[in-house]
């Protein structure tokens, strides 16, 4: 088994709050800088950035899971993420389907690009992607496991967008993958107030929105390889995989 240094939750120069240093390119090369084996791509209620941040990052020798930070019916931020980029469409078309018509306004949240290998411009999402989805936490775990992806609550210690700021528990019966802490708290201190959650897959990541946050928080994932398999199997921690944060 290997020790890979994950940092699964980064936003694009796609996400309104990101920053436009966000591209493909600035991220690979952070990450490099940062000696991080694998990266999350996860902008807010879209996938659209993955490929060419996939594209830049096979140059570099860094895999990148590809994902999506959905926001649910009730506002709480979950990570999503599928292995190929057919599943990716497949979720793409489901986001699409249920994201709300709402116009961006960029002077507000700012701009929603897809840019290429260039720099350039090649998408502009119109639609206000910090927007709610009319999907339950519940419907969207399902199409995430019914599409073989994996599901991740966000920063669930968030006093803001998370599972505990929203609903102030975590439902029992919720079928999450794992869930994702801030750093600004322990596992320990979590699970003294949280007990009921002892036993389950924590991982740690930046959210980073801008370069140099890339890193500043990570997941450390001991398998194989950086396959999604492998990452599958260490979320479960099974057969001698396990995450480590
Ligand atoms: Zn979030
Ligand atoms: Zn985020």
């Amino acid at each position: 088994m290997k020790e890979f240094k994950a940092d699964l939750h980064i936003h694009t120069v796609l996400s309104p709050c990101g920053s436009l240093e966000m591209s493909p390119r600035n991220i690979v090369q952070e990450a490099k800088k940062k000696k991080i084996d694998i990266i999350g791509i996860t902008d807010h209620n879209s996938t659209r950035q993955c490929r060419e941040v996939s594209r830049e990052a096979t140059k570099a020798g860094i895999t990148v899971y590809t994902g999506v930070e959905v926001t649910t019916k009730e506002e709480v931020h979950c990570l999503a993420f599928f292995e190929t980029f057919d599943i990716l469409d497949a979720f793409q078309q489901y986001l699409d389907k249920h994201l709300p018509d709402i116009k961006n306004n960029t002077d507000l949240f700012g701009y929603q690009v897809v840019v290429d290998e260039s720099e350039n411009i090649v998408y502009e999402e119109p639609r206000l992607l910090i927007s709610a989805i009319s999907q339950s936490i519940d419907q969207i775990a399902a199409e995430v496991h019914r599409l073989n992806g994996l599901f991740i609550p966000a920063h669930i210690n968030r006093p803001k967008y998370s599972l505990i700021s929203q609903l102030g528990f975590v439902p029992p019966d919720l079928k999450a993958d794992a869930f994702e802490l801030t750093k600004h708290i322990s596992i320990e201190d979590f699970l003294k107030k949280f007990s009921y959650l002892k036993g389950k897959t924590f991982i740690r990541n930046s959210d980073a929105h801008q370069p140099d946050l890339i890193g500043e928080s990570f997941t450390t994932l001991k398998m194989a390889d950086t396959s999604f398999a492998e990452f599958t199997k260490a979320l479960a921690g099974i057969e001698g995989r396990e995450v480590i944060v």
